[in-house]
Formats: structure tokens, C-alpha cells, sequence
């Protein structure tokens, strides 16, 4: 049994499985502060991300596939930054020491950590000061990229072709096969899209390759329409993107109707894949070596002069616009 704060950190946290070794870090958990020694010359890129208990994931979540989540959302942020991982710190409140959810939650974020060897080295627990305000959660990345070569949201071109790594909207309907609003399906199906939900694909390894093409990148967090706009303000450049292009997988569609199908995709959120603009002299060479890599990649559309985002279907013009999640937006006007 765990009886208070620093019990918990030294059988959940600062155990062999998160808090490994690794070159980078000269002192980790246990001190006031833990020490890292940066290879010479890189720039140091750090992150961070909030989960909260009803916002972010569902109240009962499963504790290993959170751990895994919590660490992989904030992994895509050094990912489409085209940054390395050295190492993470965690921030936990909890309104109770439950031992069978911090099991399962620091083995998830385990997992992730050694198959990104980037170890935990530092954090801070508290209890919530209140029942209800539930599990928060807050990790912050922290990476290197050589100088020069992170990837930005403000370098999109017109005429530059615009790409998306894996499929579109698989985690908004694994969020509602969690919340048993899905129609039926197979268990596969079930079973791949709650992965989406929980795991999503890591994309730190692809950004590795995408950074020496890409004139812009981002990930999306809060669905294609929401982020591609992040890229389109920052660049001053607008986008025609073809509805018909996008990746779809067999579940997604398979849990989705024809109606839902686009605004999940475009609006859904929680993705974790990269979106990234490519000089289109560039775009041969960038797809061999993410075919080589085993990387599933879609041209999606083309960056324009004209500001804005317009979406197609078939060749045609369509007018719907598409927003993705905000927080502190009221419901109504989403
Ligand atoms: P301080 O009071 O100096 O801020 P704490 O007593 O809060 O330090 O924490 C003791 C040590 O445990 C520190 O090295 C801190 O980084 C680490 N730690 C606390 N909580 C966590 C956590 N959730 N994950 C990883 N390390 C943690
Ligand atoms: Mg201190």
C-alpha cells in the first residue's frame, strides 16, 4: 500500500520502467530539479499537454491505454516539430490513491516511454482538492532538433501540395465506441478504433524524415479543419483541400454514416497525425522515403494565394465550413 506522496512516487514513478537511464539525463527523479545534458549545438524543444478527467478522456477510462495516451499526445508535439525526445515530467492530481489505476496508468505511460526512450526524470503529485474536479493530468515534452531544421506552422507556400499521415476521425469514433454511441460492429472494428483513441500511432519517427521536405507542419489535435487553419493564418495562404482524398479507414467507416463520415473526419480531433505542406518539387522524393519507411502518407489537396479554406467534393465547391474543438466555446456556436 502507498500512504502518502513520495510513497507513490517511488513505486509508481521512479521505477526502473519510466524513470530508466538514459545518456541525456545526468540526475533525474528525487532532487529539487533534475539535470540534462543536451548534445551540443541542438535547440531544446519542449511541450505541454493538459488531459482532464471529463474533458479529455472519459470518466472510468482505462488506466493503461490513458498512460499510453497522455505521453503519445505530447510526443505528436515534438513530432511535428520534427524533435527527438530526451525526456518527460509529469504533473498528477488525483482526488484518491487508487493502486490498481496508478498500476495501470505509469505501465502505460511505461510502455510508451521505453519504446521512445525518452524517461520520466521529474513531476509533482497532489491530491485533488476536490472529488469532482476529477484526474488531471499534465506532461511536459522535452526534445532537441538541430538548428534551423524545426518544422513551423508559417512556411506554407502557394502551390505547395498538402499531405496527412495515416487516417482521418479513427479516435473521434473510438471516443464514441467508449461512450456506446456507435451502431454495431465487428469486434475488430471496436477494437481498432478505441486504439485510435487511446494509442494513436506515433508519428516522431516519420517527422524525422518529413522535416528535411516539409514547408509547414502541425498536428491535429482538434481535427484537419481547426489545425490545417493553424497553418494557413501563421503562412498567409489559404488551402483547397478534396473531401473524396481524405484517408478513411474500414472501421471508421464502417462506425460512421455518410453524413457523420466528413465532419468527423475533418472536425473529429484527436488524431495525433501530422499534417504538413511540401514544395511541390519536393514531394517525389518525400514519398519514396516514407513509402521505404512504411509510412502511410495522403495528398489531401494544395495550398492557394487566395486566404481561406475551401473544400471540394469531386471537383465541386462545397460550402459547408467545418470547425474542430475549442475549448471555452459555447456548445451552441461550435
Ligand atoms: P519539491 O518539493 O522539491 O518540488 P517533491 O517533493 O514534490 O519535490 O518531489 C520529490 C521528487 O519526486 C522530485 O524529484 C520530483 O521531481 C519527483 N516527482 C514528484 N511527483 C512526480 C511525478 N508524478 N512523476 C515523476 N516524478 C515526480
Ligand atoms: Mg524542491
Amino acid at each position: 500500500m502507498a500512504s502518502d506522496e513520495f510513497d507513490i512516487i517511488r513505486r509508481y514513478f521512479n521505477a526502473a520502467a519510466l524513470a530508466f537511464p538514459s545518456p541525456q539525463v545526468a540526475l533525474g527523479i528525487g532532487d529539487d530539479c533534475a539535470l540534462l545534458s543536451l548534445t551540443p549545438g541542438m535547440q531544446l524543444a519542449m511541450s505541454m499537454d493538459l488531459l482532464q478527467e471529463g474533458v479529455h478522456f472519459p470518466t472510468g477510462a482505462d488506466p493503461w491505454g490513458l498512460g499510453k495516451r497522455s505521453l503519445l499526445v505530447n510526443l505528436s508535439d515534438l513530432a511535428a516539430t520534427g524533435a527527438r525526445p530526451v525526456c518527460f515530467t509529469l504533473g498528477l492530481s488525483m482526488p484518491s490513491v487508487d493502486e490498481a489505476w496508478l498500476a495501470g496508468f505509469s505501465g502505460g505511460l511505461a510502455d510508451v516511454a521505453a519504446a521512445h526512450h525518452c524517461p520520466l526524470v521529474g513531476g509533482d503529485t497532489i491530491g485533488s482538492p476536490t472529488a469532482q474536479a476529477g484526474i488531471m493530468i499534465a506532461i511536459q515534452v522535452h526534445g532537441e532538433v538541430p538548428p534551423g531544421h524545426a518544422m513551423l506552422r508559417r512556411g506554407a507556400r502557394a502551390g505547395d501540395k498538402v499531405y496527412v499521415t495515416g487516417s482521418l476521425g479513427d479516435a473521434a469514433a473510438g471516443l464514441a465506441v467508449l461512450h456506446g454511441r456507435s451502431p454495431a460492429l465487428s469486434s475488430e472494428h471496436r477494437r481498432a478504433l478505441i486504439e485510435a483513441f487511446y494509442a494513436p500511432e506515433s508519428r516522431v519517427g516519420a517527422a524525422q524524415i518529413v522535416r528535411d521536405y516539409a514547408s509547414a507542419c502541425i498536428d491535429l489535435s482538434d481535427g484537419l479543419a481547426s489545425d490545417l487553419l493553424h497553418i494557413l493564418q501563421a503562412s498567409g495562404v489559404g488551402a483547397c483541400i478534396a473531401m473524396d482524398q481524405l484517408p478513411l479507414s474500414e472501421a471508421f467507416v464502417a462506425a460512421t454514416s455518410a453524413a457523420q463520415r466528413t465532419a468527423l473526419a475533418v472536425g473529429g480531433g484527436d488524431d495525433y497525425e501530422l499534417c504538413f505542406t511540401v514544395p511541390p518539387d519536393k514531394t517525389d522524393a518525400l514519398q519514396d522515403r516514407l513509402r521505404e519507411a512504411g509510412v502511410p502518407v495522403t495528398c489531401i489537396g494544395g495550398i492557394t494565394a487566395t486566404p481561406g479554406l475551401v473544400w471540394t467534393q469531386e471537383g465541386d465547391v462545397i460550402s459547408t465550413r467545418f470547425t474542430g474543438y475549442r475549448h471555452f466555446t459555447p456548445e451552441e456556436s461550435r
